[in-house]
């Protein structure tokens, strides 16, 4: 697994160590940490390699699951031209690697390569509107090459491929700082601060909680169908109403801060699921309002705050 040190990775390692399987975990650390790994350490089915997936590496395994990206646009945006290369050669890397060793590759590809989409709900043959000069682009048209290489593979090589299309995911795991919707709006309400809006607030995510979506992933790894698949929650939310929820569970007096909108950020986003239902048997059954305590519960524990 590479980038099972980060937020979705340790939480399908967790799944797959649980069912006996045999785990190698590759990571740089760059948006993970040991800390989520820190249980499997020592145990013998289990191996923790520090690892940058834009150079090569040579391993004897049969599933690859293909996570390393960072996917907070703070962190992405960080050093673009370095998430580029993590998605195009990390994902050739790995794909030579299950290539040489007929290893089945499971890609994290995400509801980014639809960009901003003029289609909604997105269905997976939706094509997508992604700006390839904008400040999203580093990791949108990552993704989308990281997509061509999985079925370039497939077609010249036979290499069975797996592509997962993530829509917003979050829960336990995620850092404090990470940047994303949800992790701001928990860490800032537990620390009694404004919750920070973006733009009117009036743009939409569907969010899938952690487990929903590793369920989902490792179904479409089992599964037959070789991708695109979407892996998200239908709900759809404004950022409004999410900011509504966060502060009704922790503090309903806390006031909004309206701040610019970033560049190129996605107006609406709901994922169509009629495949996934369809090809893996998977529906989400947490719903936001029920998977937002287990989240809260957790960011209170990280900052000290559950004495
Ligand atoms: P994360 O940032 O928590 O985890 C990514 C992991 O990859 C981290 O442990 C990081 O250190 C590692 N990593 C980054 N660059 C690397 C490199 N060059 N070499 C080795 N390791 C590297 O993010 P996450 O939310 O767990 O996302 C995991 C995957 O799922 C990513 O590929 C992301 O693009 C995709 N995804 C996530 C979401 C979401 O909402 N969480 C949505 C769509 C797609
Ligand atoms: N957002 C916000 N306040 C924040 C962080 C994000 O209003 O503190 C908005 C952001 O502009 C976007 C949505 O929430 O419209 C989701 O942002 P996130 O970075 O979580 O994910 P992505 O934009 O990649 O879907």
């Amino acid at each position: 697994m590479t980038g099972g040190a980060g937020f979705l990775g340790s939480t399908l390692v967790d799944r797959l160590m649980e069912a006996g399987e045999e785990v190698i975990c590759l990571d740089n650390y760059f948006t993970g940490t040991k800390v989520n790994v820190a249980r499997w350490i020592g145990h013998p089915s289990f191996e923790l390699i520090r690892h940058d997936v834009t150079e090569p590496i040579l391993l004897e395994v049969d599933r690859i699951w293909h996570l390393a990206c960072p996917a907070s646009p703070r962190y992405y945006q960080a050093n673009p031209i370095k998430t580029a290369k993590t998605s195009f050669l990390g994902t050739y890397n790995m794909l030579g690697l299950a290539r040489r060793v007929g290893a089945r590759l499971l890609m994290a590809s995400t509801s980014e390569v639809y960009g901003d989409p003029e289609v909604h709900p997105q269905p997976e043959s939706y094509r997508g509107c992604v700006n390839t000069t904008g400040i999203r682009s580093c990791y949108d048209e990552g993704k989308r090459i990281a997509e061509a290489l999985c079925f370039d593979y497939h077609r010249m090589h036979g290499t069975e491929i797996r592509v997962a299309r993530i829509f917003n995911t979050y829960g336990p795991r995620m850092f404090s700082d990470d940047g994303r919707v949800v992790s701001n709006f928990v860490v800032q309400a537990l620390r009694g601060q404004p919750l920070t809006l973006y733009g009117d607030g009036s743009q939409t995510r569907s969010f899938c909680y952690v487990d929903d979506l590793v369920e989902g992933l490792i179904r479409l790894m089992n599964a037959n169908h070789n991708g695109p698949i979407n892996i998200g929650n239908p709900g759809e939310f404004t950022i409004r109403q999410l900011a509504d929820l966060v502060r009704a569970r922790i503090n309903p007096s806390l006031p909004f801060v309206y701040l610019p909108l970033p560049q190129d950020d996605p107006l609406q986003r709901q994922p169509v699921i009629d495949l996934a239902r369809r090809e893996l048997g998977w529906e989400p059954k947490v719903s936001l309002e029920e998977g937002l305590d287990p989240t809260i519960a957790y960011f209170r524990r990280s900052l000290g705050l559950d004495s």
